[in-house]
């Protein structure tokens, strides 16, 4: 459903993808691992068209993102898209919070809106909390507000990139819960994280990417359990 070649992106002279192949299948979860500054949260931000690249293509759902022609906001409205901090409208109530673009970008009826809203603060343990507002609310919950939120689009794929390293650490297992449910819910992701455990048990595939590029892709029972190269290695003692 995702299918990523050749992907180049550099900020001026400092190139920080150097030629990136993926491809996700539907309904899998495809974990990315390295080193801070490796370009994990470009890639990711390619995906979303936060960030242009310079040379590649990005197919989404047979959609290729990367056309000069696409549609932008059409591309972005099928990719959910969950971050370190999580960017909720701090004077709306979490249910607005999960209506507001429902209604402004897919242009659903407010009953509509709430009810799908509301299904997904259930999916996510807060059906209690639509009335709270976000500085009410723990991290993890403030976090599982903002994946319910990009639920509510009924993205075709759901990018997160680390969810969980800005929460306390009590908070952590909350989150990755829920993602572990989206997962055998059969939802297609892609998660940067540094959650060793959580990629081991929940991904698919893990990516190992160190300087730009995939060092090594495979099971997690291989590139966690078992890396070949020398940087993975380095990599995982060092998170291990
Ligand atoms: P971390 O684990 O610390 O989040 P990362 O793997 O996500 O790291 P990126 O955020 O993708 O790394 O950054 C890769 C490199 O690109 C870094 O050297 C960073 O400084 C640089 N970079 C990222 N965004 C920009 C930007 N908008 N302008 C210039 N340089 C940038
Ligand atoms: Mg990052």
């Amino acid at each position: 459903i995702v299918e990523i070649s050749g992907l180049h992106k550099a900020f001026g002279s400092l190139e920080v993808l150097k030629g990136i192949d993926l491809q996700v299948e539907r309904g899998q979860v495809v974990c990315i691992i390295g080193p801070s500054g490796s370009g994990k949260s470009t890639l990711l931000r390619c995906v979303n068209l936060l960030e242009e690249p310079q040379q590649g293509k990005i197919v989404v759902n047979g959609n290729e993102i990367t056309h000069e022609d696409v549609d932008i906001d059409a591309a972005r409205r099928k990719i959910g898209m969950v971050f370190q901090g999580f960017n909720l409208f701090a004077h709306l109530t979490v249910l607005e919070n999960l209506t507001v673009a429902q209604r402004k970008v897919l242009k659903r009826g407010k009953e509509e809106a709430e009810r799908i809203a509301r299904e997904n603060l259930e999916k996510v343990g807060l059906g209690e909390k639509e009335t709270s507002l976000p500085g009410q609310l723990s991290g993890g919950q403030q976090q599982r507000v903002a994946i319910a939120r990009a639920l509510s689009m009924n993205p075709d794929v759901m990018l997160f990139d680390e969810p969980t390293s800005a929460l306390d650490p009590e908070l952590v297992g909350d989150v990755l819960a829920v993602m572990r449910q989206l997962a055998e819910e059969g939802m297609t992701m892609l998660v940067v994280t540094h959650e060793m455990q959580f990629a081991r048990e929940v991904a698919d595939s893990v990516l190992f990417m160190d300087g730009g590029v995939v060092v090594e892709q495979g099971p997690p029972s291989q590139v966690i359990g078992d890396p070949q190269h020398d940087r993975t290695k380095s990599f995982l003692e060092r998170v291990l």
